[in-house]
């Protein structure tokens, strides 16, 4: 049982960063206004976030990392849409699989903090000897979740990783990208110990100000806002495009769909091909895309890991989106 719950969890979890995710997208889940996150050696020492979201329930704790737990079920009308999910409930529950995990959380209604600490999904002793129950502690309202020693079980998953700044600068992608999507909400991501921050943005930037924050001036100069949707489609769009007088070596595409940070290589493509005929050979576009489609639609089942979604009416929606991106492209004068 455990070697499955362990086989599992390698992979659902291959790198720091995909938990890093998994815990971002937590604490935008729970309202946060405010995600601070704290980076050792590239995340396989240390991975710490806290949030001033919801907290978790005292009661809630000794089945937190049990596979399955979810309180986001209401978010689903039915089976078929939760299954579109891909997996629920399982995030925290790999983690404590192959890592040292601590949650310290805090509702508004509870008058202290309480911090729990969990091994293979379920509540263990902070220290040999003592109860596994959650101890009360001071605290704000929110969460901290530390985990520690990523992968300290699987020493050859553990091995596998050469650089810690490599897996840091994976770390700080995916930041930058929620730090561009989340509005109102404000980003910190840090190594432990530094003072520069590699990401920071404030809760009450705007849009075009978070770009410019992770992506620079240059880029946040030159932006469209574009939006476009579709009924019959069940889709709607919005985003900010680079115009012609802007381009980079490499596509940067900032994708989201249904408030997840995705990749997809046909949207892709369809958005180097619009942008082909307005910029200079070799010279690529920033894209900023969130898409909402009806969840049941959405396939991102594939592999938790794998980012990569599909959806239904994929080809018509992306003819939809790249004939409103080229429109915009061609309306602005620059
Ligand atoms: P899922 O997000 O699919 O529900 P997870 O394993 O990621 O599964 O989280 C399990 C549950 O733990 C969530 O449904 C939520 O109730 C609670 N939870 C996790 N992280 C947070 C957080 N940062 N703030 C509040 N609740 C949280
Ligand atoms: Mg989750």
């Amino acid at each position: 049982q455990n070697v499955v719950n362990k086989i599992a969890a390698g992979e659902i979890i291959v790198a720091p960063v995909n938990a890093l995710k998994e815990l971002i997208e937590n604490s935008v889940d729970a309202g946060a206004t405010s995600i601070e996150i704290t980076i050792k050696d590239g995340g396989l020492k240390l991975l710490q976030i806290t949030d001033n979201g919801s907290g978790i329930n005292r009661e809630d704790l000794p089945i937190l990392c049990e596979r399955f737990t979810t309180s986001k079920l209401k978010k689903f009308e039915d089976l078929e849409e939760m299954q579109t999910y891909g997996f629920r409930g399982e995030a925290l529950a790999s983690i404590s699989m192959i890592a040292h995990l601590t949650v310290t959380t805090k509702t508004k209604d509870s008058n202290c903090a309480w911090r729990a600490v969990y091994a293979d999904g379920k509540l263990a002793p902070p220290k040999p000897g003592q109860s596994p129950d959650p101890k009360p502690c001071a605290g704000r309202q929110g969460t901290q979740i530390t985990v520690e020693d990523l992968f300290y079980n699987t020493p050859s998953r553990r091995r596998a990783f050469r650089s810690a700044s490599e897996e840091y600068s994976k770390i700080l992608d995916v930041v930058g990208r929620y730090a561009v999507h989340c509005n109102g909400v404000a980003f910190s991501c840090k190594k432990h110990g530094d003072t520069d921050v590699g990401v920071s943005t404030t809760s009450t930037a705007s849009l075009v100000d978070r770009i410019r924050r992770i992506h620079g001036s240059a880029v946040a100069n030159e932006l469209i806002e574009f939006e476009v949707s579709n009924i019959p489609l069940a889709f709607t769009s919005k985003g900010m495009l680079s115009n012609a007088n802007y381009h980079v070596k490499k596509t940067t595409l900032l994708l989201f769909i249904n408030g997840r940070a995705v990749e997809s290589t046909a949207i892709r493509k369809a958005i180097d091909a619009t942008y082909s005929t307005f910029l200079p050979k070799g010279g690529h576009p920033f894209v900023y895309l969130s898409i909402e489609i009806e969840p049941k639609r959405v396939d991102v089942n594939v592999h938790p890991t794998k980012r990569e979604v599909n959806f239904l009416h994929e080809d018509e929606i992306i003819e939809k989106i790249a004939a409103a991106i080229q429109e915009k492209l061609a309306s602005v004068d620059t």
